[in-house]
C-alpha cells in the first residue's frame, strides 16, 4: 500500500503553479444542474457576476447570457438564487 504524505513533509511556504484550476474539469461534482429559461431572462447578468466558478458564458458580441460551462459548473445554485426573474432552474443531474 502506498504511503501517504503527511503535513510534516510539506515544504514551508510552498506555492502552486498559477492557473492550474483550468486543467481540472470539476463539473462532475454536480448533483444539480442549472437550466436557463430564455423567455424569462432580461440579460441583467447578475448570474454571471454571482457565479463563483466563472461558469456562465456571456456572448461577447451582444453582452447577453449565452450558456453555462458545464465542465466547471459545480451546481451550487447561486445563479438560480440570485436571478431576479427566476430564469434559472436547478434540475436533478441525470448523468
Ligand atoms: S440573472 Fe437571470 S435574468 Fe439576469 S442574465 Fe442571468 S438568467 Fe438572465
Ligand atoms: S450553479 Fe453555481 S457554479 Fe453553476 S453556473 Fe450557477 S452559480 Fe455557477
Amino acid at each position: 500500500m502506498e504511503k501517504k504524505m503527511t503535513w510534516k513533509e510539506l515544504i514551508v511556504g510552498d506555492i502552486l503553479e498559477g492557473g492550474t484550476s483550468l486543467k481540472f474539469k470539476t463539473g462532475n461534482w454536480r448533483s444539480k444542474r442549472p437550466v436557463h429559461i430564455p423567455e424569462k431572462c432580461i440579460n441583467c447578468l447578475i448570474c454571471w457576476i454571482s457565479c463563483p466558478d466563472d461558469a456562465i458564458i456571456v456572448d461577447k458580441e451582444n453582452g447577453k447570457f449565452l450558456s453555462f460551462n458545464y465542465d466547471y459548473c459545480k451546481g451550487c445554485g447561486i445563479c438560480a438564487y440570485e436571478c431576479p426573474k427566476k430564469a434559472i432552474e436547478m434540475k436533478e443531474e441525470t448523468v
